[in-house]
């Protein structure tokens, strides 16, 4: 009988919340893969969890997926964890998950903590259709990904890192316009989470004068 693979959440800032489910199935499992196993270890010393971690990311999660499935083959119980948040967003785990799904090894994902989902609640902007884009390209690619976007009627939503903020924001408002609305989430779930919000232009302005610090979501308006 082959084992199980569980695509367990973690918390993105505030410890309170890991769900107990997710507590519980770290405790079960016969082993936990996780992106950086030294991040990980303070969370896991917290929760009383005491298992085997085996690295899985994204520069040895090619060669890692092979063993993993020969493991899961053989019967084992095995939870994929990443630094922070919904493993697969952003983040490794797709790569597993569609090599367990085609060696029809059964999978399951636990509902838990993804930072885009606060910071467009957040936003208050549409929230019945969206899209997200994480990590937009650093630099092939990202004029072409911009230019898809100016049409896009959806809210979008973008993670990206605070010294790319300043720069990002103001190439959002060069292809969708000054005064397209938009947030800026900080540091949520955490002592100093904030949501910024109003035209690309006002925010880019708010942030070159204020703290740039902590990791960042931002949502802007479709057309
Ligand atoms: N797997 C994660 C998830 O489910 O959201 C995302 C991991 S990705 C490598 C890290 C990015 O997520 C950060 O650069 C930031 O854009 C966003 N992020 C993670 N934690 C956050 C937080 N507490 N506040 C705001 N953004 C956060």
């Amino acid at each position: 009988m082959s084992g199980k693979l569980f695509l367990v959440p973690t918390p993105i800032g505030n410890l309170e919340d890991m769900t107990f489910r997710a507590v519980r199935i770290l405790k079960e499992v016969d082993l936990i893969l996780a992106e950086d196993t030294r991040t990980s270890a303070p969370l896991l010393k917290h929760f009383g969890i005491d298992k085997k971690v085996f690295s899985h990311h994204q520069h040895n999660e090619h060669k890692s997926v092979t063993e993993v499935i020969r493991f899961l083959k053989e019967g084992k119980q095995i939870a994929l964890i990443s630094d922070a948040g919904t493993p697969a967003i952003s983040d490794p785990g797709f790569l597993l998950v569609r090599e367990a799904i085609r060696n029809d090894i059964p999978l399951e994902c636990l509902p838990g903590p993804t930072a885009f989902v606060p910071a467009l609640v957040d936003s208050g902007l549409a929230a019945d259709r969206f899209t997200f884009e994480g990590f937009l390209p650093v630099k092939k690619g990202r004029q072409t990904r911009m230019k898809e976007l100016v049409n896009e009627p959806r809210t979008m939503i973008f993670y990206e890192s605070p010294h790319r903020l300043l720069k990002t924001l103001e190439e959002l408002a060069q292809y969708l316009g000054t005064d397209r609305q938009a947030s800026v989430s900080r540091e949520l779930s955490k002592m100093f989470e904030e949501t910024v919000r109003g035209t690309l232009e006002e925010i880019k302005i708010h942030f070159e004068t204020h703290t740039l610090k902590g990791e960042i979501v931002i949502c802007v308006a479709g057309k």
